[in-house]
């Protein structure tokens, strides 16, 4: 069930930087003037300094025409460094906005992609891990777009500008500037290629290392009540050993890339100077040449040894952005159809039809499974183990799409409706409920979000769990920690039934929903379930068979597979797996009294009905 491949191709990082840049053609538009006035201005203002010099260098008796020939250059040379700063503002201020609205709608386009990814894929994939490259995507976009816009492409205009200059005043010079900066270039080309998968290395152990810290950190208490501090230790260091290593590489052969640079640009500055001496011998060159070779050889010895940095940078970038790019590109596992309507829940009926499914095809998890839930029929499994109980509530919630068969609602297939409108009907309470690190209030709200307070609190009263929260210091403002770990169990249990109560959906799956609270706080619970299942279709899962012997039919699952059915009665007299079960619970093993007492109760209850 691996959904995706590796690496993102260069293409598809493109693609999904591209959709949100083209939604911002006007600002586009100023950062790639402001780009071609910065390099106008960069390449002119050297001209104006060698008319400079060279009147220097040509008047012995300067006069007042010298002097305003002067005048007029700096003039010129000031307009130039004026272009040069108004040219910079505006391809500054422009990409600024222009980054944040892009960065904005790429965090906002990632984020609604990613969360409708499917269960399967959340719990294949570590949260750290998800978080790390998402948060890298955005902020990969301004280096590559940096790398482009202000960087790549003003160096490229900049160069051929002053090998155009250059080859006017002196064809060899123009050419050997020219086809040094060519060479210079594709050999930081070729070095940054060949060390790409260097920088992918790294890359992807910076991911496993962050990933890692992740699963330690959420799990420091398993792993100080396991005492395995120094289990983790070493695993981790073995991590960080593979990180040590690929950072290393990547480190050296940078080290190795600038020595190159560094030759390669003492060759031109030597060559060209010598090369101008020559030709400054025969008369074909002056003094202001001098400056103007020299201003260029400085500008363009910057702009491509910044080349090389933002290649690099580039490349990191690229890779970051490709990690996530991979998820983006990877379809949602479970989809809604094209024309999918909403459900419609008119009476409640759930049917199960010849329904197979597995994980891994050599491992079947149900094969064959029908069963039929008339509306507001109240339905328990149990079962062992393993035997797929939970999985047919995955399944009905869609959770995972069946391989063959169908689960439908009212005649209306789950798989050709709305995946929304299919879980708005339904309200799940599962065996370990997670909650947000948000408030109490805002936590039950989610059963529905426009709920006043007064509903929520009285939701809550029905849940049992204003009894809690109002000893909170803070009450339904207290914030319950990641995952809502500074609640008990049993407080959790009871703040996702309040959500169920809230949201007051048709069906209602309660999985366990009651197994971390203590006899008293379960018996009453299950009076507010018991009001709570009114009306509704219910599925219970239960190991606790004195929690579900009033149900109106109890479903026994073994391997898949439904191997009885019936009543609390029927079942206990049918003898079988329910008996032998219902035997050792209520041979004390597992029941205590207070069970023993509700069940009494439930079933006196029943036989009064
Ligand atoms: P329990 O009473 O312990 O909750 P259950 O009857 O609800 O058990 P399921 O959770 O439905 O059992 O699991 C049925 C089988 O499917 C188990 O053998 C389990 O190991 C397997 N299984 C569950 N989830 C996955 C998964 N994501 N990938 C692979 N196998 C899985």
């Amino acid at each position: 069930m691996k959904e995706g491949k590796k690496q993102a191709s260069a293409g598809a990082v493109f693609r999904a930087y591209f959709a949100s840049i083209r939604k911002h053609p006007w600002l586009l538009s100023l950062i790639i003037l402001g780009s071609i006035g910065i390099q106008a201005a960069t390449l002119a203002a050297p001209l104006y300094l060698r008319t400079f010099f060279n009147i220097l260098a040509t008047t012995s008796h300067p006069t007042s025409d010298t002097v305003h020939a002067l005048g007029g250059v700096l003039a010129m040379l000031t307009l130039m460094y004026l272009l040069e700063w108004l040219s910079r503002r505006v391809q500054g201020q422009s990409n600024n906005v222009f980054s944040a609205k892009v960065m904005n709608d790429l965090y906002s386009t990632s984020f609604s992609y990613l969360i409708g990814h499917s269960y399967n894929f959340f719990i294949s994939n570590f949260a750290g891990s998800l978080t790390h490259k998402m948060s890298k995507y955005a902020r990969s976009f301004e280096t590559l777009f940096d790398s482009v816009v202000v960087q790549f492409v003003p160096t490229f205009l900049f160069v051929a500008g002053a090998v155009g200059v250059l080859f006017w005043r002196s064809h060899l010079l123009g050419i050997a500037l020219g086809v040094w900066a060519i060479i210079f270039i594709a050999f930081q080309l070729f070095v940054a290629h060949l060390r790409q998968h260097v920088r992918v290395e790294r890359a992807e152990a910076d991911t496993r290392l962050t990933g890692a810290l992740a699963d330690a950190v959420s799990n420091q208490s398993t792993i100080s009540l396991f005492s395995g501090s120094r289990y983790e230790y070493t695993r981790y260091m073995g991590i960080v050993e593979a990180w040590h290593k690929a950072t290393l590489r990547s480190w050296m052969t940078d080290d190795w890339i600038w020595a190159g640079i560094g030759l390669f640009m003492t060759a031109i500055e030597i060559g060209l100077l010598y090369g101008s001496a020559m030709l400054w011998q025969q008369g074909l060159l002056t003094v202001g040449d001098f400056v103007l070779i020299q201003a260029y050889l400085l500008t363009t010895f910057d702009r491509l040894v910044g080349i090389n940095r933002d290649l690099r940078r580039f490349y990191d970038a690229f890779a970051d952005a490709g990690e996530m790019v991979e998820i983006l590109e990877t379809p949602h596992g479970i989809q809604d159809r094209a024309g999918a309507k909403p459900l419609s829940v008119s009476s409640g009926n759930v049917s199960f039809d010849d329904v197979g499914f597995y994980f891994h095809a050599d491992r079947p998890i149900l094969g064959h499974f029908t069963l039929n839930l008339t509306a507001h029929e109240k339905v328990a499994f149990v079962g062992p183990s393993g035997a797929g109980k939970s999985t047919i509530t995955k399944l009905l919630l869609r959770l995972y799409d069946v391989q063959s068969g169908s689960i439908e609602i009212d005649g209306q297939n789950i798989a050709a409706v709305t995946q929304d409108s299919l879980r708005e009907a339904i309200a799940f309470v599962p065996q370990e409920p997670i909650l947000f690190h948000r408030s109490l209030m805002e936590n039950i709200r989610y059963g529905r979000r426009d709920a006043t307070d007064a509903e929520v609190i009285e939701a809550a009263k029905q849940a049992h769990c204003h009894e809690f929260i109002s000893k909170l210091p803070d009450g339904y403002d207290t914030f319950v920690g990641e995952r809502g770990i500074k609640l008990s169990g049993g407080e959790r249990q009871r703040v996702a039934i309040a959500r169920a109560i809230l949201k007051n959906a048709p069906i209602l799956i309660l999985d366990e929903a009651t197994s971390s609270l203590d006899s008293e706080s379960e018996a009453l619970i299950q009076d507010a379930l018991r009001v709570l299942m009114q009306g509704k279709t219910v599925i219970v899962i239960a190991h606790r068979l004195s929690t579900i012997m009033h149900m109106d039919r109890i479903v026994v699952m073994e391997g898949g597979k439904v191997i009885a059915s019936g009543t609390h009665a029927e079942l206990l007299e049918e003898g079988g797996l329910y008996h032998k079960l219902w035997s050792i619970q209520a041979g004390g093993f597992i029941v205590d009294e207070d069970e023993t007492e509700l069940a009494n109760e439930v079933a006196k209850e029943e036989n009064s009905a």
